[in-house]
């Protein structure tokens, strides 16, 4: 341990530097308070030994500086039999302990740096547990939240999974219960997957199922959230949105699909694709998790019945899409 002996009496101060040292202490020696404080100010010691009467800076002056500069260090102050009262004076500013000279019996000494010692010892373990600690903390709020991930979301395309957008839909519908406020479902399946995946092999067919959901996701306000709900068949919840306002985005993200070309098996050639999108408004169309994904299913098979490309909303008329009748 590196520790900082103040004491003006020279041969005080060479016992206590040698014992310290047989001890194995890395130990400065310094003959008065400016000395030991410039030591100090240069690099802090975690132990200082310091004599309490020194001419012009004390060590009491001494222990208040070191205090300021580092508060953990640890100050032990050494005085004689005739002034005990500084001892108490000393103990009330923040020194660890107090050695009496002359010293008798330096097993005294030695016993009281042990303790010191021990201290920041302990003191230096805890604060590196703590480091420990904390780090492991940080990592296993990672992997706890890398685990709600795999828990809920869609491996293929990050899109949260289906037994995640169920349940997300029975708290909605709840809450939209208690409070009257619209909600809004949309179902969207593509068409004719079967076919891109036929003609593009299965890997281009997982590319561009990302592709949709990357389309899906932008397409969605913050408030919303998409869902991969099956195979190629995806569903957006629109909390705060009435049934013309979910039809308008089911119509922005089909579009948006329409109009993107997806990368086929080579670099040359790229398929184009479509969506159905089926729409159901909490309320009118249903009051259950149940009877609301009904509604919106039947909607999403009108528009494939209507020729695919198309979005339908429940118990409305098909309202858009090239091959609309
Ligand atoms: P429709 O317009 O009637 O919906 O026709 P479709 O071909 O899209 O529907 P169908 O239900 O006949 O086929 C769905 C296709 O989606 C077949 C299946 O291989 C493909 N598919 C489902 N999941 C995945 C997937 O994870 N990756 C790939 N590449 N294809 C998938
Ligand atoms: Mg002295
Ligand atoms: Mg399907
Ligand atoms: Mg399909």
């Amino acid at each position: 341990m590196r520790i900082l002996v103040a004491e003006d009496e020279n041969t005080s101060r060479s016992v206590i530097c040698e014992v310290l040292e047989s001890d194995g202490h890395e130990v400065t020696g310094a003959a008065s308070g400016e000395e030991a404080l410039e030591s100090f100010r240069r690099s802090p010691f975690p132990l200082v030994l310091t004599d309490v009467a020194m001419q012009r800076m004390t060590g009491l002056d001494l222990l208040a500086e070191i205090k300021l500069i580092s508060p953990d260090a640890i100050v032990v102050v050494m005085t004689s039999h005739a002034s005990l009262d500084s001892v108490t004076t000393a103990l009330r500013s923040g020194a660890y302990d107090y050695i009496t000279k002359p010293f008798e019996d330096l097993d005294a000494v030695m016993d009281v740096v042990g303790r010191a010692t021990e201290k920041i010892r302990l003191a230096e373990t805890n604060d590196r547990l703590l480091r420990e600690l904390q780090a492991k903390t940080l990592e296993l709020e990672r992997l706890n939240s890398a685990l709600s991930d795999m828990a809920n979301k869609d491996g293929l395309t990050g899109l949260f999974n289906h037994r995640f957008f169920r349940e997300l839909l029975e708290r909605e519908i709840s809450r939209q219960k208690r409070h009257g406020r619209p909600l809004s479902l949309v179902m969207i399946d593509i068409d004719h997957f079967k076919r891109f995946n036929d003609s593009f092999g299965h890997l281009a067919g997982d590319a561009a199922l990302r592709r949709v959901g990357r389309i899906l996701q932008s397409g969605c306000r913050a408030s919303s959230v998409a869902a991969r709900y099956g195979g190629e068949e995806f569903a957006i919840l629109l909390p705060e949105t009435v049934k013309e306002g979910a039809v308008v985005l089911a119509e922005r993200i089909r579009t948006t699909v329409e109009e993107t070309r997806f990368p086929g098996s080579g670099p040359e050639d790229a398929g184009a694709l479509t969506l159905s999108c089926g729409v159901a408004a909490f309320g009118e169309d249903g009051s259950e998790a149940t009877t609301l994904l009904r509604a919106a299913d039947a909607a999403l098979y009108r528009a494939k019945a209507c020729g695919r490309n198309t979005t339908c909303a429940a118990s409305g008329e098909a309202t858009s899409g090239d091959s609309v009748p």
